[in-house]
């Protein structure tokens, strides 16, 4: 079989995961087989496809057919125009966690100082720790996970990326490893519902369980987060937290229990969808 081929056999087969992108997932497949960029795939449509590389392409057809992420195969996720590392060790970082990232740029850039420090609570990959680093030269990054082998792969993309310097990693429980004021606290904490979790597909099942379990109403790590944002944040500071939109309310009456004086708003991502809560005027 040629390139073309397998192409197309691959993209029939991957029709059964349910991915509404099967073709493009083939061509991800095997493009990371044959560790090649798009342009040269499609160069070499007409050149054949050896038996190992072949093999080496069905055993991943197989794991991804047992709905294992596309992103754990290939090991990298694309994230705010940056390649990631990723692992099973961390939650896959998704397109509308970008609008943390924006959301957070345009605050920094219109401080008056432009030094500013910076916490990513919950880092996982440190996708938004390392795409704020990336972006904003003058930001001095804290990182913190629980897990330690989270921890292992966002000290890989932050030097990857070059920012070693400036995105210190930390391990502990939210804030708790944090011993100064941040200007900007930033997290995509867990925030679905335990009841909902064997529900969701079958690829979130992949997915580190700490990273997704918000405990009995999917707020549980945001209150705790808040709970110690109280005097961990600076005085002319913001929150920005990540949420599913059935929580916009419920997190909207949380955000105010903590923060009665402060300006509250819910943003939205770009498919409409309630995605995050800024929490900005923090005077106690
Ligand atoms: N948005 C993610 C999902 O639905 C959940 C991420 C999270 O809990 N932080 O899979």
């Amino acid at each position: 079989m040629n390139l073309k081929e397998t192409l197309n056999a691959t993209g029939e087969t991957l029709i059964k995961t349910g991915s509404p992108d099967a073709k493009l997932e083939a061509e991800v497949l095997i493009r990371h087989v044959l560790g090649i960029d798009r342009a040269t795939f499609f160069r070499d449509l007409d050149e054949p496809v050896t038996d190992s590389d072949r093999q080496h392409l069905d055993d991943l057809v197989v794991r991804r057919l047992r709905r294992e992420p596309l992103n754990y195969i290939t090991g990298f996720r694309e994230f705010y125009g940056l390649s990631f590392e990723v692992s099973d060790s961390v939650l896959i970082p998704r397109q509308e966690t970008e609008l943390l990232v924006e959301t957070v740029i345009s605050l920094a850039r219109s401080r008056p100082k432009h030094e500013i420090k910076i916490c990513d609570v919950g880092t996982g990959s440190g996708a938004i720790a390392i795409s704020l680093a990336v972006n904003l030269p003058f930001a001095e990054i804290t990182a913190i996970d629980i897990s330690q082998s989270a921890l292992d792969i966002a000290d890989a993309n932050r030097r990857t990326h070059g920012v070693y310097n400036r995105v210190a990693l930390r391990r502990g429980n939210l804030l708790e490893p944090v011993d100064f004021k941040p200007e900007i606290i930033v997290s995509n904490p867990p925030y679905i519902p335990m009841g909902d979790l064997s529900l969701l597909q079958p690829e979130i099942q992949y997915e580190p369980r700490v990273a997704l379990d918000g405990g009995t109403d999917g707020l549980e790590l945001i209150r705790g987060l808040l709970s110690q944002s109280l005097d961990k944040v600076s005085s002319t500071g913001a929150i920005l937290f990540e949420i599913d939109s059935s929580q916009e309310n419920s997190a909207r009456i949380l955000a105010r229990e903590y923060f009665p004086n402060s300006h509250i708003s819910v943003l939205d991502d770009l498919s409409g969808s309630s995605r995050a809560i800024l929490i900005e005027e923090i005077s106690q």
